[in-house]
């Protein structure tokens, strides 16, 4: 892959840091963390402000039928290249989790739209949803484009206050039903790439600005639910117990022990127990269990020493055991062609080679890989790894240089 198309052009780095900036000031709650979650007013208030530099560029812009925002400056010839990431946000997230992709994709369709006709149309997409963090879907916008949602799943799924997913999406304009006809939007696609912060240490420990995703690991997360017998916390001697939250801690720290022996991650991120005071033994108790790992046999074998796991751990504490899957992503390796092309352009933004790593966070271009579209992923250093946290920050430098990069990929691809 040569680097036809990448020419040197001016720096829209600093201009974007800036602009991220803005954006947080405009979205963030009292302690300066993130107020995005997806399909809330602060959501809406992000995507206002993105549809607002929109018009400036100017370059229309509209919603798909899964909520997520296109906006499409159109080539000489058929075929497209897609650029963009998330504006939503964890719950007191940080300020470039999502929006750095966001907005460096507005920074490359601003600089192309001031030049010639790029011979490929170039859109910007803001992906609904991509979090999952209020009902515990990942991806939601992405994975409806990629035609991999189930819809009828996703519908049915809750919230904390018990808010159905199909409920809240409808005050929002989209109808789960038809949520998948945003396949359109993918049709005739050559590219997508993908700007992120990395949200790990691997960049910080090797004391690198911008590195090259090779993919992203698969994925399997599961709730565990353990059912034992809720009983009077001193009128029951410990022999006579039946405890769902002795079984559901046990489960916590086998997963560790899982993780380490097949070279993977694993994380159970919450426990809830029922009745959940301290004067009686939990009658249930679920645990939610996240597994990941760059290799499907792997993550398999992952998956099924975790059930067995509960099973021995159930039958010792003398409760129940039930799992059921919550989300599921195969690993996935990113298209070998783009990768050359995306490690061409960050080394070009740095002045400096660039590492490869794989991605442990799930992203949008790993729905789109998905469908076979090459996908191409830059990662700007976190400092100390952190992410999904209001500590979540980058060097300015380094957040400039990844805006240059995917500027320069986009309008690379944007030419091929
Ligand atoms: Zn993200």
């Amino acid at each position: 892959m040569s680097l036809v198309g990448l020419t040197a052009t001016p720096d829209p780095g600093p201009g974007t840091v800036a602009e991220l900036r803005e954006l947080h000031a405009l979205t963030a709650d009292a302690d300066g963390g993130a107020e995005r979650l997806a399909w809330t007013p602060g959501w809406v208030t992000a995507r206002n402000w993105l549809t607002a530099r929109l018009d400036e560029v100017p370059v229309p812009h509209e919603r798909d039928e899964a909520g997520n925002l296109w906006a499409t400056l159109a080539g000489a010839e058929d075929g497209a290249v897609v650029v963009g990431s998330h504006l939503d946000a964890v719950p007191g997230g940080g300020w470039l989790d999502g929006t750095l992709g966001v907005l460096a994709g507005l920074a490359a369709i601003r600089e192309l739209a001031r030049g010639p006709r790029t011979r490929r149309s170039v859109s910007l997409v803001d992906w609904a949803d991509e979090e999952g963090a209020r009902f515990g879907h990942s991806l939601l916008g992405s994975s409806a484009a990629a035609g991999t949602l189930d819809v009828d799943r996703v519908a049915a799924l809750r919230d904390r206050d018990g808010r159905r997913l199909a409920d809240v999406l409808a005050e929002h304009g989209v109808d789960v039903a038809t949520m998948t006809r945003s396949r359109d939007r993918l049709a005739g696609v050559r590219a997508y790439a993908e700007l992120h912060i990395e949200q790990g240490p691997v960049l910080d420990a090797a004391e690198v600005g911008l590195g090259v995703v090779s993919g992203t690991l698969g994925v399997e997360r599961h709730e565990f639910v353990f059912t034992g017998r809720a009983v009077h916390a001193g009128g029951t001697p410990m022999e006579l117990r039946h405890d769902a939250l002795a079984a559901a801690a046990r489960l916590a720290l086998a997963v560790r022990e899982i993780a380490r022996e097949h070279g993977g991650v694993a994380t159970c991120g919450r426990i809830d127990a029922d009745p959940g005071v301290a004067t009686a033994v939990a009658g249930e108790a679920t645990v939610l269990v996240d597994l990941r790992h760059a290799h499907a046999p792997a993550l398999g074998a992952m998956l099924r020493d975790a059930r067995a796991a509960a099973g021995e751990i159930a039958s010792a504490e003398r409760v129940s055991a039930s799992d059921r899957p919550l989300h599921r992503t195969a690993p996935l390796t990113f298209d070998a062609d783009l990768l050359a092309l995306a490690h061409d352009a960050a080394t070009t933004a740095t002045g400096a080679p660039v590492p490869t790593l794989a991605s442990g966070p799930l992203h949008d271009a790993a729905a789109v890989a998905a469908t076979g579209i090459p996908v191409a992923m830059l990662f700007v250093r976190s400092l100390g790894g952190v992410s999904h946290t209001r500590a979540e920050d980058s060097r300015a430098d380094d957040l400039a240089a990844g805006v240059r990069a995917l500027a320069l990929l986009t309008r690379a691809l944007a030419e091929r």
